[in-house]
């Protein structure tokens, strides 16, 4: 494969994220930064299909023949360790591959993670019958989705807030036997649906879905111990969803409401158990949900910067390209700042992470779970900011579908307000300062 030629030193991987990976994890990511660029980047617009009212299935098609080669390199399992069959990967290297890879497109780059959000939940437990069950399938070479099912029709944010411990969530599981059963709705998980549209050709199919319940239906009686996090198979009985919703960008991703209509499940598939499962939510899947979309955002404006620099290199004032002026350079040179500055805000995040002997657990009320949603919302500014300029530098171009502009655009909102937004990433941020509970009981 012919090495991606950035004509940029400071695009360079080494030079870009020099402080945080070593030589090996350099490879790894200029490996799958050349295949992005050369052979996914040229084929963005297939992703597009559903967007322009045309047919699901073909852009479905180039996204399991685009992914194969990377699910052969091991992207699907570089979160795994390596004694479960996985590559190990450090948490800079992997935030580092998904900022290459959402550099070129948002939804191919979700999808091709859906599995690594499932098997990374699971992994942080010590629930081995489902660490075996899902090593089996995300450490092969056949491509996995998954999904993970937080959000409630009454409002997603609110269940999101740790301070208020699951007090506004509807979905109960109730033990019955040696089973739970689950009931209630879910809304917009992403890659739901009937599990025979994800056996398809370069796809062996649906891992499952992750949900998160409470095990107290008394609102005023929950607390972290009572807040469930289950296993769900794809075609478990008594599952069902809405029709997919029609959306303003990743529209190569599918997301519906889910209902369990007394959804049985074996007591192995609770993942953590009481306390542990809060903490895979709060810590794991919001989190490190979170930070991915820091990661996301910073390569969604890199996206946007290589569009600008483009752009003002050819578009010309009496001979003399846009860049060439100090008004547009010094504009281009502000660009890079923002993005250089939220990479380095999201690595730091990744190196609290890695170090609990200084800043805590990550789930800890004032632990880096809280940092990472600060750094989300800076790498959120720096996007907005950033597109804004790039409208500014690209105008007319920028504002026609061709450019790749507006769809950057429609693409990366999602990774500002999901899971949260730019709100409550500012409330989780104060939690590393002062204890804060004043949202009081809920009625
Ligand atoms: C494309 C897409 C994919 C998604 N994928 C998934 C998925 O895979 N799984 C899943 O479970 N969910 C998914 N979601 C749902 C998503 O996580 C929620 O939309 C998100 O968490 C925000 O919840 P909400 O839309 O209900 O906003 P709301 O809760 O209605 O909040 C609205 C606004 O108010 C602010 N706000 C709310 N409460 C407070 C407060 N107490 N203090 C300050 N500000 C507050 C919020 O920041 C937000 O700006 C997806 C959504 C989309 C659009």
């Amino acid at each position: 494969m012919p090495r991606y030629q950035e004509k940029y030193q400071w695009l360079n991987i080494e030079r870009k994220f020099g402080p945080w990976l070593d030589s090996e994890e350099f490879q790894m990511v200029e490996t799958i930064r050349d295949y992005m660029q050369h052979h996914v980047k040229p084929r963005v617009w297939e992703f597009e299909a559903a967007f322009y009212g045309g047919n699901i299935d073909s852009a479905w098609d180039a996204l399991t023949e685009l992914n194969e080669p990377l699910v052969k390199m091991g992207l699907q399992r570089a979160g795994i360790p390596e004694c479960y069959g996985g590559l190990g990967l450090s948490l800079p290297c992997r935030l580092a591959i998904a900022e290459e890879m959402a550099r070129v497109d948002m939804a191919f780059t979700l999808l091709s993670g859906k599995a690594g959000w499932v098997s990374g939940t699971i992994f942080a437990s010590q629930n081995e019958f489902l660490k075996k069950m899902i090593a089996e399938k995300v450490c092969s070479d056949d491509f996995w989705v998954g999904s993970v099912c937080f959000t409630e029709p009454q409002g997603g944010v609110n269940f999101e807030d740790i301070t208020l411990q699951g007090r506004t969530g509807r979905v109960i599981a109730s033990m019955n036997g040696d089973d739970y059963v689950l009931n209630g709705e879910k809304v917009f998980p992403g890659a739901s649906g009937p599990a025979d549209f994800f056996r398809r050709k370069g796809l062996k199919g649906h891992l499952g879905y992750l949900v998160v319940a409470n095990t107290e239906v008394v609102p005023e009686n929950r607390n972290c111990n009572t807040i469930g996090l289950f296993y769900v198979p794809p075609d478990a009985e008594g599952l069902s969803f809405s029709t997919p919703y029609k959306k303003m960008g990743v529209t190569l991703d599918i997301n519906r409401g889910i209902y369990f209509d007394d959804v049985r499940i074996p007591k192995e598939y609770r993942v953590g158990g009481p306390g542990l499962d809060a903490e895979l939510y709060y810590g794991t899947i919001l989190a490190g949900c979170i930070l991915g979309g820091a990661c996301r955002l910073v390569g969604l404006a890199s996206g946007l910067f290589d569009k600008a620099i483009e752009n003002t290199s050819v578009r010309e004032i009496e001979g003399r390209p846009l860049r060439e002026y100090s008004l547009w350079a010094a504009i281009i040179g502000e660009m890079a700042e923002k993005i250089i500055t939220a990479r380095a805000a999201y690595m730091y995040a990744a190196y609290t992470i890695q170090h609990p002997e200084i800043y805590g657990k990550m789930w800890d009320e004032d632990g880096p779970r809280n940092l990472c949603s600060g750094v989300r919302d800076v790498a959120g500014q720096a996007f907005r900011w950033v597109s804004e300029r790039t409208m500014d530098l690209c105008a007319a171009y920028g504002y026609t579908c061709e450019s790749g502009v507006e769809k950057i655009i429609r693409d990366a909102q999602i990774a500002i307000i999901s899971p949260g937004g730019a709100q409550r990433d500012k409330l989780d941020m104060a939690l590393l300062y002062y204890r804060r509970n004043w949202i009081g009981k809920a009625k």
